[in-house]
């Protein structure tokens, strides 16, 4: 079904007749619904909501990069970690996701943009934390990996520290990043709590054991945010922190957002810059993603955000 690219039971032609009937009686093949779908942003990305069958709404993103094309996946339909610069964690926690929901938002965005497997990328770093959905995103994973290569796929936690280590023990894995966002504990528990279950210097100790290689990448995260995080000794400190880390920084200028506390800005250009020369004086390799879907509300949890502000659906409940 996922090689082909089929949608329902009479598609599989290489099954027999009787046995597709068969198949039919007994199972539903059943694709999230798109609720809405933004208008391609200057740079191609193009942003959907999905209506779940419960009434639960998901968010993923369709980007395009020269001749690769990323898709940005949800796992939940909300998220408990709270971090305070996402709009996800502002509207709290939601049910994990089944692979059906996962697989669906991948084939339904990959089908309607026609994307040829060899030419895609899958990030999980959509609404909710995939490693809180362990199970589910391993059944995902496996069924992923008969079209894409691990390699291309990359899983994005905010830190939960049993969830790298089984991810390190899977036979195959996907990439890791690690959502970091402060050179220090203290102010990394300020816009993330889960520091304070998942302390940051055990979290790193449990990256430098982590088995990486070219197969395998580890990416830090770091979303700027100005006057908090984005100054040159901020870099320095970061650089030394993740020393002796076999890992990329990818730095991500914060998105703003208006259910986001208000002081929550993005960084001058200048600074975005001054901050990436000084992690790359210090000998760490960085990408900035400047503002890919920037203008259609791509952060994590805003396309929700935005129905919830507008009063067209109500916070914290299951959506109709
Ligand atoms: S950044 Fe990720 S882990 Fe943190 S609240 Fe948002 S969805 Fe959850």
């Amino acid at each position: 079904m996922h090689v082909r690219g089929v949608d329902s039971f009479d598609g599989m032609t290489n099954l027999p007749k009787e046995l597709r009937a068969r198949l039919a009686e007994r199972f539903t093949l059943a694709f999230p619904q798109v609720v809405e779908g933004t208008e391609p942003a200057n740079d191609s990305s193009r942003k959907y909501l999905f209506a779940l069958g419960d009434g639960n709404r998901i968010e993923s993103v369709y980007m395009p990069m020269g001749d690769r094309t990323s898709i940005c996946l949800s796992s939940q339909a909300g998220c408990a970690v709270g971090c305070t610069f996402c709009v996800t964690g502002f509207f709290g926690a939601g049910r994990n996701l089944t692979p059906s929901e996962m697989l669906g938002q991948f084939f339904t965005i990959q089908q309607e943009h026609n994307v040829p497997s060899e030419s895609l990328n899958a990030v999980f770093m959509g609404m909710g934390e995939p490693l809180l959905n362990f199970d589910h995103l391993m059944t995902t994973l496996d069924t992923m990996y008969a079209t894409i290569a691990p390699k291309r796929i990359t899983v994005s936690t905010s830190g939960i520290i049993p969830g790298i280590e089984a991810l390190a023990a899977a036979p195959r894995r996907p990439n890791l990043a690690v959502s970091i966002n402060a050179p220090d504990r203290k102010r990394r528990e300020e816009i993330m709590p889960i520091t304070a279950k998942y302390p940051l210097d055990e979290l790193i100790a449990v990256l430098k054991r982590y088995p990486a290689d070219k197969h395998h990448e580890i990416t830090i995260e770091y979303v700027l945010l100005a006057g908090f995080n984005d100054t040159p000794s901020d870099a320095m400190a970061l650089a030394r922190l993740i020393r002796g880390l076999d890992a990329k920084v990818n730095a991500i200028p914060f998105n703003e957002d208006v259910n986001l506390p208000s002081w929550m800005k993005r960084p001058t250009d200048t600074a975005i810059d001054r901050f990436v020369d000084t992690l790359v004086h210090n000998g760490v390799g960085v990408t900035v993603r400047r503002s890919k879907g920037r203008e259609i509300a791509a952060a994590c949890g805003q396309l929700r955000g935005k129905e919830v502000a507008t009063g067209r659906v109500a916070r914290g409940k299951s959506l109709p």
